[in-house]
């Protein structure tokens, strides 16, 4: 399971600016259950696009839009509505954004934040995607994750470490923050570089209020209390 919540309509359509006509894809698997990507709220959404000028060429909705290859199954049936997007939204958790964006060679938008509660990671498994940031920048990074494909989780730009494309700290893998430029230079995109989000608050990867749920947090509150003798 990763929680998900909607980003503010303002900060969906900044990320729609230069875009006019969108794809919208809507996961039914943890966002649906989250209250984010279910029917009723995918097409909440689609009407927000439409009021604010967007033309909806279509959507589709996947049962775990993590698993990739379902989402490129799912994908190919909809081709002539995904080619004559300009972008693609996806109501989905970080992992189901990720999952697109390698199904599609187009601009691929974030329409939620992946909130912690120290979950499972989905249905992609040959490598973690999402942190549960709370603040999905997928939207600046050509949709693959700086937290998960940098060794380093650096937010805003490359250790200046990489050698022939490999990570510094593990030349067994690429370099993420190479795949990020290497991603949105083909899109056209590089210059979303230059428009990265301001300084992230990490408070937002804690838990919040009723995510506190979880046996991980559970420990984790009991852990001062041992270490006061309270246990
Ligand atoms: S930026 Fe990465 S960690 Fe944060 S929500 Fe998006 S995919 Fe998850
Ligand atoms: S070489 Fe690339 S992936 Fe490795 S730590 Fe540096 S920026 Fe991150």
């Amino acid at each position: 399971m990763i929680a998900s919540e909607r980003k503010p309509t303002e900060e969906i359509l900044g990320y729609l600016e230069a875009e006019k006509k969108v794809f919208v894809v809507a996961c039914d698997g943890c966002s649906a259950g989250c209250g984010v990507s279910d029917p009723e709220h995918t097409a909440e959404m689609v009407k927000e696009l439409e009021a604010n000028g967007k033309s909806v060429t279509g959507t589709a909705r996947v049962e775990m839009t993590c698993n990739r290859g379902l989402t490129a199954l799912v994908l190919t049936q909809h081709l002539a509505d995904v080619d004559s997007a300009d972008g693609i939204l996806v109501l989905a958790c970080g992992a189901g954004v990720q999952s697109v964006a390698a199904a599609v060679e187009k601009p691929v938008h974030p329409g939620t934040n992946s909130v912690y509660v120290g979950g499972f990671q989905g249905l992609w498994r040959s490598e973690p995607r999402c942190a549960e940031c709370g603040n999905c920048m997928l939207d600046y990074t050509g949709g693959i994750c700086p937290y998960t494909a940098c060794s380093k989780s650096l937010l805003y730009g490359s250790c200046g470490g990489p050698k022939d494309g490999k990570c510094e700290v593990d030349d067994s893998v690429e370099c993420g923050w190479m795949r990020i430029y290497e991603r949105l230079a083909a899109l056209g995109r590089a210059d979303r570089l230059q428009e990265m989000p301001p300084l992230r608050n990490f408070q937002n990867m804690l838990p919040v209020g009723d995510k506190r749920r979880g046996s991980l947090w559970a420990l984790e509150l009991a852990e001062p209390e041992k270490a006061e003798g309270k246990d």
